[in-house]
């Protein structure tokens, strides 16, 4: 890594490879990724395969063609078909080693987890702790094994309207009555935003926070400023999945500012679904951090849109003009904004800052 070089602004001055490098060499947080769309298709292949749930699938790239998707409602519909797949306690321990082998290639040592229970429970073969159980036991063992730091956000879901929600929180309530874990840090609001507003689940968020539960919320995604506005004021939400719009309000973006609301930006997924942005060199990610928004970036969905963790650091690096000082923001804001306590939080400060002494 004595390659290294950096121009006085801070712009990096490498070769792709040494970015590559230097970013690998960053251990880093993760808070916006879906169990569901982290297990490789080798595993789908084998669920597949031994639920015969789709005969037509040969092998596991034909997954690939399967999961083609244009837009959001597609990327939804070919969720809801992944989720089908677990019917039993054992096939989520699939989730908990694909997830720890994406954090590993990615030196991601701390990453927060959507767990949505919603389909799997309609389909009535597996209950909530048979969801729960092989994944906060599964990570808990990796975590002891000094692997990385896995964490669950389990997803009340906006698709199936409140009752749905609340009775996803009530399920996560008992569990949690039941069991000794801190594995299991709150709720969030993922699924299709349009026609399903924020305000609409206050009282499940008021709930939540009540049993002192973290909260967060997709919004802005595929829905004016409004819903972001909704998600903050509202809810609560103690930071925002996404938040693309909000580069349409100023205003807005001054509270999130004032408020220091993180973003949980994803922009490979922004730019696959379309709705706001249709190339990588557009997105509002630039815009936000220059205006001193606290900024984190993440894949959101790393198997369906084929990109991982390192990817989109390289890319806001290539694409969007983020040298070596503000890639380091990016990596901070990830730890300034996750659900760790103030001790762990110092520990992951403390190896970032390991990282880069070795390197020199
Ligand atoms: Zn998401």
């Amino acid at each position: 890594m004595k390659s290294l070089d950096y121009n006085q602004s801070g712009a990096f001055h490498m070769a792709p490879r040494n970015v590559s490098d230097f970013i690998h060499s960053l251990p880093k947080t993760e808070i916006h990724i879906h169990a569901e769309a982290t297990v490789s298709f080798d595993s789908y292949f084998a669920l597949n395969s031994k639920y015969g749930a789709d005969p037509s699938l040969k092998n596991p790239a034909d997954f690939r063609k399967l999961l083609k998707m244009d837009s959001l409602e597609t990327m939804i519909k070919n969720f809801f078909y992944l989720q089908s797949l677990f019917r039993s306690p054992e096939d989520f321990l699939y989730i908990v080693s694909d997830v720890r082998d994406y954090a590993l290639r990615n030196t991601i040592s701390y990453l927060e987890l959507f767990v949505a229970p919603s389909m799997v429970l309609r389909r009535g073969e597996v209950d909530f702790a048979g969801i729960m159980d092989p994944l906060v036991e599964g990570f808990a063992a990796v975590a002891a094994a000094g692997g990385p730091d896995i964490r669950i956000l389990v997803d009340v879901s906006r698709a199936f309207g409140f009752d749905n929600a609340a009775h996803n929180l009530s399920l996560l309530l008992d569990y949690l009555s039941k069991r000794s874990t801190d594995r299991v840090l709150g709720i969030g609001l993922g699924g299709q935003e349009a026609g399903n507003p924020c305000r609409v689940y206050k009282d499940v968020f008021r709930a939540a926070k009540q049993t002192g539960l973290h909260v967060v919320a997709h919004a802005g995604e595929e829905v004016g400023p409004e819903s972001i506005r909704e998600a903050v004021l509202e809810l609560g939400a103690e930071r925002i999945g996404h938040g693309t719009s909000a580069i349409q309000d100023p205003a807005l973006m001054d509270l999130l500012k004032e408020r220091s609301i993180p973003l949980e930006i994803c922009p490979t997924s922004n730019v696959v679904t379309g709705k706001y942005v249709r190339r990588y060199e557009d997105h509002p990610i630039r815009q936000f951090y220059d205006r001193g928004l606290v900024v984190t970036l993440n894949t959101d969905d790393p198997v369906l849109f084929d990109v991982e963790l390192e990817d989109e650091y390289a890319s806001v690096e290539r694409r969007l003009g983020f040298g070596r000082e503000a890639v380091l923001d990016l990596v901070r804001n990830g730890i300034r904004a996750a659900f760790m306590d103030d001790a762990a939080k110092a520990r992951a400060y403390e190896a970032l800052d390991r990282a880069l002494a070795a390197l020199g």
